[in-house]
């Protein structure tokens, strides 16, 4: 539905210098790891006796999530009073989002809008996520006459102007994307373009692609192409129709090489359908930050390390990632804080191929053996979670914190 243009648009520039000086000292007393900062300074390695940490050269916060905590923060500076209200979570981290809620930023369900939106009024503030929300998220907001401290993602909204685009020239898109992710489905929202005309189609698995290809060359059941992609195509998507232009977009913590895959396959299969590319489209739209912290989780497994511990909340996409492109190589566990570390060899962790938390044994590593522990983190986590990391590993070695921070 696009916003009636009598509306009035009601957002708010929360970025005064003097409100932001005061915001970033608390979000780098919040956040900010002086132990993080030694290790990078050094390479990104620390050796205590037989006991070292490897960090990768990116991870963490990226410019992004940095900039949508900042503005949450200043929004509380600006309006010490108001209602302060946030869509869904403004990052995928337990600890920053407990933070916010302590600062009185009450969340709002993202999925669907409830009786809370209805609630909503003039003097209320409501924060957008740096994922960004659906279009029809930002006209509700808009039309109870909210003030909006908009956080989306420069990179988010670069993803929007190319699907944007697709519709406009009768291209659909499809977009490597979770259907049940935030970022996805403000994006999909877009896709439909001003219009409401467009189409998309979210696909996750190369099987998911698979399945759209060999439909786009063989047919087959439309009802059955409906029912596999319930929740994840644009109203009134017709399988015989919409796939004659197809245009390639993702979301922007997509692991690259599984969207370079499906790109490769779409285009060939077009090629085979049509004798030309030309009906095809394709857009990389994976922000520069989850590249950086996946290539430098590449260059990280090249040195040899008895385990890898990427550090995030579990609901976060370009941390999944990092976790799949580990466990490849060598014990990995994602874990959502130190807590998770009972000691080295037995580890709380998120099992991707379970999707539930596990207690899991990794390799028994005697204390006179040196031991070599790589560690990650995507770019919800902050630097504080990663010292908390360092040193629990640290102390199951027999370092206590005093000798970490002195080392
Ligand atoms: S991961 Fe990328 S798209 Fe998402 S907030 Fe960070 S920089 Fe922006």
């Amino acid at each position: 539905m696009p916003t009636s243009p009598e509306r009035q648009k009601r957002r708010v520039n929360v970025r005064t210098p003097e409100v932001m000086e005061r915001v970033q000292a608390e979000v780098a007393d919040h956040y900010q790891s002086s132990i993080v900062e030694k290790v990078r300074a050094r390479n990104g390695v620390m050796t205590i006796g037989n006991t070292t940490i490897r960090l990768a050269k990116q991870f963490g916060f990226c410019y992004g999530v940095e900039r949508a905590i900042d503005l949450a923060y200043a929004s509380r500076r600006v309006f010490p009073v108001h209602r302060i209200f946030l869509i869904g979570e403004i990052i995928h981290n337990p600890e920053v989002n407990r933070q916010l809620e302590a600062m009185n930023i009450v969340s709002l369900p993202w999925r669907e809008m409830n009786g809370q939106y209805d609630d909503l009024n003039e003097n209320d503030v409501v924060i957008v996520p740096a994922f960004g929300a659906p279009i029809s998220f930002m006209d509700k907001v808009e039309s109870r006459g909210c003030l909006t401290v908009d956080t989306t993602c420069g990179d988010v909204m670069k993803v929007w102007k190319r699907v944007r685009g697709f519709a406009r020239d009768g291209i659909t898109s499809i977009i490597h994307g979770k259907a049940d992710h935030e970022e996805t489905r403000a994006t999909a929202s877009r896709a439909v373009g001003e219009d409401g005309r467009g189409h998309y189609l979210i696909v996750l698995t190369l099987e998911d692609v698979d399945f759209v290809l060999d439909y786009l060359l063989h047919g087959g059941s439309a009802d059955a192409f409906r029912e596999r992609f319930a929740g994840a195509m644009s109203e009134g998507f017709n399988p015989d129709i919409h796939l004659a232009l197809l245009g390639v977009a993702n979301q922007t913590t997509m692991l690259k090489s599984e969207t370079e895959e499906i790109q490769r396959r779409v285009r060939e299969a077009i090629v085979k359908r049509d004798g030309h590319a030309d009906n095809f489209s394709v857009f990389d739209t994976i922000c520069g930050a989850t590249q950086e912290r996946q290539d430098a989780l590449f260059d990280l497994l090249k040195h040899t390390m008895n385990l890898l511990l990427v550090v995030g909340g579990y609901n976060s996409s370009n941390t999944t990632h990092l976790v799949e492109i580990g466990e490849k190589e060598l014990p990995t566990f994602f874990i959502r804080s130190a807590e998770c570390i009972v000691s080295l060899e037995e580890i709380i962790h998120y099992d991707l191929h379970q999707k539930e938390e596990v207690s899991a044994y990794s390799a028994l590593f005697s204390a006179e053996e040196p031991i070599v522990v790589g560690i990650t983190a995507g770019a919800s986590c902050p630097s504080n979670l990663i010292e908390d990391t360092i040193l629990k590993i640290f102390e199951l070695r027999g370092v206590d914190a005093e000798a970490v921070r002195s080392a």
